[in-house]
């Protein structure tokens, strides 16, 4: 029967389309998880040097993000967590790529930017994530973002362009935390 036939094809669909999801996709922020961003990181930079494109890599971490969860509790801190993440998508391009790399930290793959840009850009989303306030009336704070960014065709592959985004983003916590950093490739 063609209906059955449509009913039971559109079932198997739609479970296929949950799984790739739970796959794909971390549970907490939507986000892609770090197994696709990575996927992705490799994929971009094959396009962008195929295209000879710009590219760039940012790697952000939320700053002493600890002390969030100890004084505020794990489910607020979730909450900053997933408060950023709808930010990133709000406020990105659809052909920018945001995953959820790790606990709290992020990769945002800006297509066609160059590092410069990608600064402005990022810095841009730090000051109004600064600006948001947590927690209820008696007892709110702010939290803050530092990030490394890096860029292709400076650095030749995906792996070069996580190593000098993430020492970036180590020189910008030893420089105090809430700020950008671009790195260059040695
Ligand atoms: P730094 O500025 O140097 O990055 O300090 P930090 O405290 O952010 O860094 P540290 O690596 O010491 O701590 C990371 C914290 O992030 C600890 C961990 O509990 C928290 N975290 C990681 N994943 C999650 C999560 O899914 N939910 C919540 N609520 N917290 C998380
Ligand atoms: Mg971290
Ligand atoms: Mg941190």
């Amino acid at each position: 029967e063609p209906n059955e036939l449509i009913e039971a094809v559109t079932l198997r669909a739609d479970r296929m389309r949950a799984l790739r999801s739970l796959m794909v996709r971390d549970s907490l922020t939507g986000l892609y998880n770090h197994t696709t961003t990575t996927e992705l990181i490799e994929n971009a930079i094959a396009r962008a040097r195929r295209q000879n494109e710009h590219l760039c890599l940012a790697m952000i971490d939320l700053d002493k993000f600890k002390l969030v969860n100890d004084e505020y509790g794990h489910v607020m801190g979730d909450r900053v967590l997933v408060t950023l993440a709808r930010l990133f998508r709000h406020r990105l391009r659809g052909n920018d790529i945001v995953g959820r790399y790790g606990g709290e930290e992020f990769a945002i793959l800006l297509a066609e930017t160059d590092p410069e840009a990608a600064q402005d850009l990022i810095d841009k989303l730090r000051e109004d994530f600064s600006r948001i306030r947590f927690g209820s009336d008696e007892r709110t704070f702010c939290c803050t973002f530092s990030a490394g960014i890096s860029g292709f065709p400076d650095c030749k592959d995906g792996e070069n362009l996580r190593i000098v985004a993430d020492n970036a983003l180590y020189a910008a916590k030893k420089a105090g935390r809430n700020r950008i950093v671009i790195g260059r490739s040695a």
